[in-house]
């Protein structure tokens, strides 16, 4: 400095100051040689001045530099600048870019109109109602006229590349002035709609092609319900062309399988909550049905009015069909068509409910081809199962309209007979049944001449559950069986009682004595000959108080081994002693007599408590009681039985000997037993009249009495002509239901007021 300065050069310098503090500053330096006359350098002057404002403002204008570059270098936007007129005088590399003009191209050479749609500018400008020029530059005169006006908008404008091709941009206009408020020119910044429109135009095809397109059928109907578009595969489903749907109401497609309640509802449900789901039969064109599954969805605008309705749906009928065969296989059988055992015991439910709804009764029926089996290892299976295809049609046949049939497997069938009225009802049916069995039944030639044996039984009268009633139908059907086939057999209710009675305890037993529910009744034995009454025979009942009257048959066997049988053995002496003495407070003097098991009369101490009870009822003669031994066939030590009873007698009792013929009763019996009496059992008595046998062992049982010097008595007469016959035979003593049958003690007075030998005995 001091050098240039020294030869005269006045130059300026930017230099760093430091401050006494060590802070430093720019400045700017002028040096300036000092001189004296002799023009010898005598010093320097420094003027120096801070620069640090200068500088700051130099950065910030650099700053600004450098983000204008960057504007107009952007690759984003083009930004256009225009003079007064709309020549281009700026053109930034963005606009380059999107253009494929260079700057160099454009600047002062064309207007922006001039690379833009000028149509669609016009348009615009009709559209503002402005007068314009017809030159091209008009379009592009709208939005330099509003943006001299002050007037911010925006315009989607087409602009032309240089290649040709279009683009959509959204363009802002503003006017750029001078100082004094002039208008010098335009600066257009304009950004590419291209991504935007592009994803909007996909959006819509999207749509489009997904409601032309889509596997389910789409109508779209207004607010009434009117249809307005529908695509290809709701046409393809109706069979309906698109100009014969648009225009119509849904009820075009309804069918009859769905009730006016079910579309008041999907309406209500629709109201309430816009989304209907669900399925329906509706009817195509050619009027074939078919099922759909449906989605109906209410389309509503910004104020939650329901403008239009959108309806999706899918043809489900073959997915319907499917399922129906899916479950026509899991309920029918596929040999005969006929319901299976799943389906059987469904039906049979609801048969049972409505029975009971009714009062009526219904009976289930199990029948079973006798000796099947047989046909088909002689014949072949297919013989075997055409057989069961001919047995099943004819079984139908021989079945009422409401009645089920079902087979269960093999060659069993099941019928469910319902809405009978009386019980009896059924038999005309089950006797149609086995005629349509026997019936020849020819296949392929072979001519099969087959029978089938039935199991009924009815409901409510047999309470039981529809899986128990199908069992004792079962039951009935093997009983049926073993009764020779070709038959129906009624299941017997009260015997399965008794079955499960003896599943019950004893305690059962133990407890209905507790409470008293035994009870005595009375069976009149009389002579036929002389008409007079001689006696009654104490049957023991349990009058249980949910099963009703119980036949001893069904208990005592139970108790049979067990030390309760002595129990109730002694309360029925006891009872009888009692009901003598009750009758002969009314002047009926009546003999009774009492069952004794061969296990009670064997008791050692049987004697004593005879003799015990005898003295409990001591206004009862002893001669009034009869003891009936049961089983001789069971005494096993004939000389101490021989001893009870000879020790009995001496008390006053009498002795018969019951169910005589049976077992291997002995004559030995006959001849050592005291007994007065012998009663030949009922199943000789039953039959003699048929049964050549059963008549011998009868004449034959009556001689023996006459040679022991016994007295005789017939069991079992049901009828005039078993008592004429045994009359005949020499027996005139009889008990049976053809003179009466057991009954309480209180209805004996008046049976023997009224009772009279029939006139046929009066011989
Ligand atoms: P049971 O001593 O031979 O008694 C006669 C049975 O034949 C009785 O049956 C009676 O109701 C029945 N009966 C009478 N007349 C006729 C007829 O004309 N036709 C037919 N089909 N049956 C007739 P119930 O009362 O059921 O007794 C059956 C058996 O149970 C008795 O045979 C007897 O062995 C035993 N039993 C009954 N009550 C007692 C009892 O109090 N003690 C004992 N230990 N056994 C008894
Ligand atoms: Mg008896
Ligand atoms: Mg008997």
């Amino acid at each position: 400095m001091v050098y240039k300065a020294s030869r005269g050069i006045e130059d300026i310098y930017e230099l760093t100051y430091i401050r006494k503090d060590g802070s430093r500053f720019p400045a700017v330096v002028s040096i300036t040689a000092l001189r004296d006359e002799r023009n010898t350098i005598i010093g320097y002057l420094l003027i120096g001045t801070d620069n640090t404002a200068r500088k700051n403002t130099e950065k910030a204008l650099a700053r600004a530099n450098a983000l204008q570059n960057a504007i107009f270098n952007s690759a984003d936007f083009s930004s256009i600048a225009t003079d007064a007129n709309g020549v281009i005088q700026i053109f930034n590399t963005g606009a380059e870019r999107m253009l494929g003009y260079s700057a160099i191209d454009v600047i002062n050479k064309i207007t922006p109109a001039d690379i833009s749609d000028t149509k669609q500018v016009i348009a615009r400008a009709e559209a503002l109602s402005l007068e314009l020029g017809t030159a091209i530059t008009a379009g592009f005169e709208t939005l330099v006229y509003k943006a001299s006006r002050c007037i911010d908008d925006k315009y989607e404008l087409n602009f032309v590349c240089k290649d040709g091709t279009h683009f959509p941009a959204t363009v802002s206009v503003s006017a750029l002035r001078d100082e004094r408020e002039a208008i010098i020119g335009y600066l257009l910044i304009a950004t590419n709609n291209t991504a935007l429109e592009q994803a909007a135009k996909i959006r819509l095809q999207l749509a489009a092609s997904v409601f032309t397109h889509a596997a389910e059928g789409i109508a779209i109907t207004d607010e009434q319900g009117t249809i307005i578009d529908v695509n290809d595969t709701f046409i393809d489903i109706t069979s309906y062309a698109k100009d014969e749907c648009l225009g119509q109401g849904w009820s075009m497609f309804s069918s009859d399988k769905q009730s006016a309640a079910f579309y008041a509802d999907m309406w209500e449900i629709l109201q309430a909550k816009g989304l209907w789901i669900g399925e329906a039969w509706n009817r195509r064109k050619n009027g074939e049905l078919y099922a759909e599954m449906k989605t109906i969805s209410a389309v509503r605008d910004a104020h939650g009015v329901t403008t239009n309705y959108v309806v999706l749906c899918s043809d489900i009928t073959q997915m319907k069909e499917h399922q129906d065969q899916l479950e026509h296989i899991a309920n029918f059988d596929v040999l005969t068509g006929l319901p299976n055992r799943s389906l059987l015991a469904d039906r049979l439910r609801q048969a049972m409910v409505q029975c009971q709804r009714r009062h009526e009764s219904l009976a289930v029926v199990f029948l079973d081809i006798d000796n099947f089996k047989a046909i088909n290892d002689k014949h072949g299976h297919s013989v075997g199962d055409e057989l069961l295809i001919i047995v099943s049609q004819r079984l139908k046949e021989a079945l009422r309209g409401g009645d089920t049939l079902a087979r269960l497997g093999g060659d069993e069938f099941i019928a469910v007979l319902a809405n009978l009225v009386n019980a009896e009802d059924c038999q005309p049916v089950l006797k149609r049944l086995l005629l349509a069995t026997s019936e020849l039944i020819v296949v392929d030639d072979i001519v099969l001449n087959i029978s089938a044996s039935i199991g009924v039984t009815l409901y409510p009268q047999d309470g039981a559950d529809a899986d128990q009633l199908i069992r004792h139908a079962d039951q009935a059907m093997y009983l049926a069986k073993e009764a020779g086939k070709n038959c129906y057999h009624l299941f017997d209710t009260a015997h399965d009682d008794a079955i499960k009675i003896q599943r019950e305890s004893i305690g059962d037993i133990r407890s209905g004595l507790d409470r008293r529910e035994f009870v005595l009744h009375y069976q009149p034995k009389v002579n036929m000959h002389t008409g007079e009454v001689i006696g009654v025979e104490a049957l023991i009942r349990w009058q249980h108080p949910t099963r009703g009257l119980i036949a001893p048959i069904h208990f005592l066997p139970i108790i049979e081994d067990h030390a309760i049988s002595l129990e109730i053995g002694e309360w029925i002496i006891d009872e009888a002693l009692r009901q003598l003495s009750e009758w002969q407070n009314i002047s009926i003097i009546l003999p009774i007599s009492v069952n004794i098991s061969a296990h009670q009369l064997q008791q050692s101490d049987f004697v004593s408590r005879l003799e015990m009870l005898l003295t409990a009822h001591a206004d009862v003669s002893p001669h009034h009681l009869e003891l009936e031994v049961l089983e001789t066939s069971s005494l096993t030590d004939i000389n101490h039985v021989t001893a009870t009873m000879n020790a009995c007698c001496k008390l006053g009792v009498h002795f018969a000997l019951d169910d005589f013929g049976t077992g291997y009763s002995s004559l030995t019996y006959l001849r050592r037993l005291p007994a007065s009496l012998i009663k030949i059992d009922q199943s000789f008595v039953r039959d003699m009249l048929d049964d050549p046998e059963d008549l011998a062992i009868v004449e034959g049982v009556i001689s023996l009495a006459k040679a022991f010097h016994r007295k005789v008595i017939a069991e079992g007469v049901e009828t005039i002509e078993h008592g004429t016959t045994l009359l005949q035979l020499g027996c005139q003593l009889a008990q049976g239901y053809g003179i009466a049958r057991p009954m309480p003690a209180s209805d004996i007075p008046q049976w023997l007021d009224n009772w009279q030998p029939d006139d046929a005995w009066n011989v």
